[in-house]
């Protein structure tokens, strides 16, 4: 156990694995690796996609588009999902097979219905905070496990403002699943090594957890 580090895991919903609204192939395939990862953390923080019906990143509140175009907000490029992730809904809720009894906070998301949310760090407006790094700062964490779904989206915007926020950040490659619209994975994974984010594996995060001790 690492007293500095934190697993957070990122929107391991029902919204996001097989059946959901936004489902993801194959997302439901890493949540037994994440509760494996979770048994080595002390400090373990959830993210929820939370959205209202009316969230600006649906594409049924925009007339005429397609579900997976980009359109321009003032806040840059925002993809038009398919609603997801409702307030309250099943949609929303945690996978039933995610079994993390120990998580210490869960950090909800994009319920600003004007700006989405990727990152749990602060909102796509690049200015709005969710109060994740303030918390994770007095809790003296330094190194930052990140893992979930979607690797090219919230993992990844996650991950970088991590990285840009100081804390050494790993994304375990085996305990995420990506979308890939267009070549987004790729282009996610070079952003975030850019940042100076870690990729590993699972099985190599007891190393990893180790040399956080001993620095
Ligand atoms: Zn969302």
């Amino acid at each position: 156990m690492n007293h500095h580090s934190v697993l957070l895991v990122v929107d391991v919903q029902n919204g996001f694995t097989p059946g959901g609204n936004l489902a993801v192939a194959h997302a439901d395939h890493i949540i037994p690796t994440i509760n494996q990862l979770a048994q080595q953390f002390t400090h373990v923080v959830l993210t929820q996609d939370w959205h209202p019906h009316n969230h600006i990143s649906f594409v049924e509140n925009h007339v005429g588009k397609q579900a997976y175009q980009q359109i321009e907000l003032d806040y840059g490029t925002q993809v038009l999902w398919p609603s997801h992730c409702v307030q309250g809904t099943p949609d929303a809720e945690l996978h039933p097979d995610l079994n993390i009894q120990h998580a210490q906070l869960i950090i909800r998301k994009g319920f600003n219905a004007q700006i989405d949310s990727y990152s749990a760090f602060q909102e796509a407006d690049r200015k709005t905070k969710t109060g994740l790094a303030g918390y994770l700062k007095e809790r003296d964490i330094q190194q930052v496990f990140v893992v979930g779904i979607a690797t090219d989206f919230c993992v990844a915007w996650s991950a970088i403002d991590s990285a840009e926020l100081g804390f050494t950040t790993y994304v375990v490659q085996d305990a995420c699943q990506g979308i890939d619209l267009d070549g987004s994975l790729a282009q996610a994974w070079q952003a975030m090594l850019h940042a100076g984010v870690k990729r590993i594996q699972a099985v190599d995060v007891p190393t990893y957890l180790t040399q956080g001790d001993c620095a």
